[in-house]
């Protein structure tokens, strides 16, 4: 999988020092884990074909962040896991989603093992089934597996019985086969019933998730899953873990009074959403602040997951995401601005100005919190909402001074500045220089980045390039893109993030399709089935769902492999449009009470 002892990087990876931004030190830190975790699981064991490739990806991808959280124990890589598991519930959700364990019966089915369920979907299934039997049970499992197989191949179902046979509990290999054999994310519906005050249960039922619009059977796939629930009486925490079987199950309470408060997913560790009734959702929402951040993560997801399927009112989300924003933990709020974020594509451009007033009186007073705080989690969350007040919420205060700031940095007057803005922010106040101070810096800017060899540099320069909206400028921005003298991954960042921003998406589109068979050869064959069809996602009505679907198709024979892709890029669509015509009027009068 990575060559023994030379592991390769690319150069924004190594190329750093002390004054380099953050989220570059982390990255370094989390792929350096990541392929070290390789000589494990990918070089001492081997899968024996590429339907198992989730036992290298999956396993690197939990292993790394076990090992970057010992290395380097500030950075809190601990919720890392979590996180990504959360974000690969999103493409899981789909009608078109695959299980973790795919047959692979062609070559061009391989490229597309490596996505988001096998590396992030798989290393959540892991550290769930790591927290129920037990850290040190679950670490004499892989022992025993990476032990009979040293130095060779092995299968899923060598591993699955190894790791039951290692920890003593056969009962995981059920819940196992049940998450890497079906696709989608479980739904658990719980009521808190206290008919009996003394003896408290808990209604659960199981489902398949999805969202309004969705043609998914909810009720055709069951899952064993490993459920932990923490839940507050007289202002204790408890928790208690069950494996979950039946579709339907009742679950009593270790407790002799109503608790106030239940959360079904204790610290975050199961792959699941939940849904509640109103009330478990109000006591959620006020007691937000005391939940630990794994708690506070999960609840934003099924928050956010419950809206998208109708199951909770526009006022309900709005004051839950309202109280995440407030979160003391970094990524908690960081989440929650992601959630509001993404929101926004269901909202049409003319009715937005309301909902950036909202976000510009949710978010300002946490931005301010922050103050100078030094710690990696505060840098992080600093240089996130500094780019959501300015980019979703119109911050027009927080504009000038780094329109000027960007001007020196770049020397717009005079010689380049290196010290007039601190690295991790380059990107956002570069955006600000290209949109604000328009063709002048746009041209420095591109001629900087193009004869640039900081890798750290380049990054920032071409991500805010790709920002621009002023249409001649996105013009000669795609003249440019035609040269070919962008690297391959910068072209496609640009173009992508040209493409999903609204400013700019139908520009894109036309220009996409009047140089269709150019663009398409610039792009690396190994990439265009994985990232071309995704172009088409911005969109977010049915008409350019089935416009994009006849684009796709007209070029299929360049892009081998792309059928899942575009069968999920137009899902993505439909969805979108549902949303927005069932749920965007409620939204927009939510953030107008806010
Ligand atoms: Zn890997």
């Amino acid at each position: 999988m990575e060559n023994i002892g030379a592991i390769t990087y690319d150069e924004f990876l190594v190329l750093m020092d002390e004054d380099s931004a953050v989220s570059q030190r982390r990255a370094y830190t989390a792929v350096h884990a990541h392929e070290l975790a390789h000589m494990w699981f990918g070089n001492l064991v081997t899968p024996a074909w590429w339907n198992d490739i989730w036992l290298n990806e999956s396993f690197a991808s939990w292993m790394m962040y076990k090992a970057a959280d010992s290395y380097w124990p500030e950075g809190e890589f601990d919720r890392e896991t979590l996180k990504g598991a959360l974000g690969a519930m999103a493409g899981d959700s789909l009608a078109a989603a695959r299980e973790i364990r795919e047959p692979i019966d062609n070559n061009d089915k391989i490229s597309g093992a490596f996505d988001g369920i096998t590396y992030q979907k798989g290393g959540g299934v892991l550290a769930m089934l790591e927290r129920y039997v037990g850290e040190d049970r679950f670490q004499a499992g892989v022992q025993l597996h990476q032990e009979r197989h040293a130095d060779s191949t092995a299968t899923a179902e060598d591993f699955i019985a190894n790791l039951a046979e290692g920890s003593e509990r056969a009962e995981i290999e059920a819940a196992f086969k049940s998450y890497i054999e079906q696709p989608g994310v479980p739904l658990l519906s719980v009521v808190l019933n206290c008919d009996d005050e003394k003896n408290p249960v808990l209604e659960v039922s199981q489902a398949r998730y999805a969202p309004l619009g969705s043609a998914i059977e909810t009720d055709a796939s069951r899952w064993h899953i490993p459920m932990c629930i923490s839940y507050v009486v007289d202002g204790k925490r408890n928790s208690s873990c069950t494996l979950l079987s039946e579709s339907e199950q009742s679950i009593k309470l270790d407790a002799d009074s109503c608790p106030t408060r239940v959360l079904p997913n204790a610290d975050g560790a199961g792959y699941y959403r939940f849904s509640m009734d109103d009330s478990g959702w109000s006591n959620l929402i006020a007691d937000t602040s005391d939940l630990a951040a794994a708690e506070a993560l999960v609840f934003a997801d099924s928050l956010d997951a419950a809206f998208r399927a109708g199951e909770v009112s526009a006022e309900t989300y709005v004051a839950g995401m309202a109280a995440l924003v407030n979160h003391a933990a970094w990524d908690v709020a960081d989440a929650a601005t992601g959630h509001l974020e993404a929101i926004t594509n269901v909202i049409e451009t003319d009715q937005l100005a309301p909902v950036e007033q909202a976000f510009r009186k949710m978010v300002r007073p946490r931005f301010a919190a922050i103050g100078d705080a030094t710690d990696s989690g505060s840098a992080l969350l600093r240089q996130r909402m500094q780019r959501f007040l300015i980019v979703m919420a119109d911050d027009q205060a927080m504009r000038e001074p780094l329109a000027k700031q960007a001007a020196a940095r770049i020397g717009l007057e005079g010689d380049p500045d290196p010290s007039a803005a601190d690295p991790s922010e380059l990107e956002t106040i570069f955006s600000i220089g290209v949109q604000d101070i328009g063709e002048p810096f746009f041209d420095l800017l591109l001629e900087q980045a193009l004869s640039s060899e900081d890798p750290a540099f380049r990054g920032s320069a071409t991500g805010a390039l790709a920002r621009v909206e002023d249409p001649a400028l996105v013009r000669k921005l795609q003249a440019v893109l035609l040269s070919g003298d962008f690297k391959g991954s910068e072209f496609l960042g640009i173009m992508f993030r040209q493409m999903i921003r609204a400013a700019t998406t139908e520009l894109t589109y036309d220009w996409f399709r009047e140089n269709d068979e150019t663009i398409i050869e610039l792009i690396p064959q190994s990439f265009r089935s994985g990232v071309v069809p995704g172009f088409g996602s911005a969109f977010c009505t049915a008409q350019r769902a089935d416009d994009w679907e006849v684009f796709v198709l007209s070029h299929a024979d360049k892009i081998p492999g792309y059928e899942r892709d575009l069968a999920q890029a137009t899902e993505s669509v439909r969805l979108c449009a549902a949303l927005r015509e069932s749920k965007a009027s409620e939204l927009v009068a939510a953030f107008e009470n806010y």
